[in-house]
């Protein structure tokens, strides 16, 4: 979805000076001296590819310079490793990071799956279910959605599959019973075509309106072992696991913004995100 230059370079100003607020405020805090408990972030990307004034889309030689960066830094980590870091069973490096993608998009396979083995960051795809194999590049998306062939391939890339609920709607505006529903049905469809059960989910939107502490027991209930939201923040041990932060990755950007991003710059966002989020929703989010 292309958004206005106005905005775009308005929204792109905002981010700046926050990220340059996060960054000052965390060097204070920490007073540089690492004695602070160690924080690990979990990002989020859509798709990859040239897509111009679309927040949701990253060009894959950026997405790359992104994983040398983590790679060169041995900043990657799993899912496993995130939810074991959560629980206190394992100890992770400060500032590691746990690469995530939503929605399904031809292009996690294509361009960013490759990447990612190649550079052996292992990562999430989280997939809408009644969204595989659907097209809808005549309406005016910039690609189609994965089919379950290349869903069930993703795996051999490092990436572990999770749910991004069954239709892309926020759980949080419709009756709980069909919260519920969205994350069964998706569980269902996505254990039949996996090797092994799904556990994670990812919030459609994941903002506040979209999340409530009934969703999140519901989705537990479910056997969601991780329920992650899109609203900012760093993950330290003993964190929520069925309400866990996550930092949106955004097209468009210096390539000298994301070590800031992954050292924590941006987990003040979550205050402009909030008058934002609206504004973001891609067309394909269908009602
Ligand atoms: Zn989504």
């Amino acid at each position: 979805m292309s958004v206005s230059w106005k905005r775009w370079l308005a929204k792109k100003a905002a981010r700046n000076a926050v990220m340059a607020t996060g960054w000052a405020t965390r060097n204070l805090r920490s007073g540089g001296n690492g004695h602070s408990a160690p924080e690990v972030r979990v990002l989020t990307y859509h798709g990859f590819g040239e897509a111009t004034r679309d927040p949701y889309y990253v060009r894959p030689d950026v997405f790359e310079d992104h994983l040398r960066y983590i790679a060169e830094h041995d900043l990657a980590v799993s899912l496993d490793d995130v939810m074991a870091f959560v629980r206190g069973e394992r100890l992770l490096k400060d500032g590691s990071v746990l690469v995530t993608m939503d929605d399904g998009l031809l292009s996690v396979a294509e361009h960013a799956a490759p990447l990612m083995k190649r550079y052996g960051v292992p990562g999430v795809a989280y997939i809408t279910t009644a969204l595989v194999g659907e097209d809808y590049t005549a309406q005016g998306n910039p690609e189609r959605y994965l089919t379950w062939d290349e869903v069930e391939a993703l795996p051999a890339s490092g990436l572990t599959v999770g749910s991004h609920a069954h239709t892309h709607r926020s759980l949080g505006e419709m009756p709980l019973a069909e919260a519920r529903e969205e994350g069964e049905r998706s569980k269902e469809l996505l254990d039949q075509h996996m090797d092994a059960p799904v556990e994670s989910f990812a919030y459609p939107f994941g903002m506040r309106p979209d999340e409530t502490p009934e969703t999140a027991r519901a989705l537990t209930e479910t056997g969601y072992t991780s329920v992650f939201i899109a609203q900012h923040g760093a993950i330290v041990q003993g964190a929520d696991p069925a309400r866990l932060p996550r930092i949106k990755v955004e097209g468009g950007e210096l390539s000298l913004t994301f070590p800031l991003i992954c050292q924590g710059a941006m987990d003040v966002w979550k205050v402009v995100d909030d008058t934002l989020w609206r504004l973001q929703r891609p067309p394909t989010d269908q009602a």
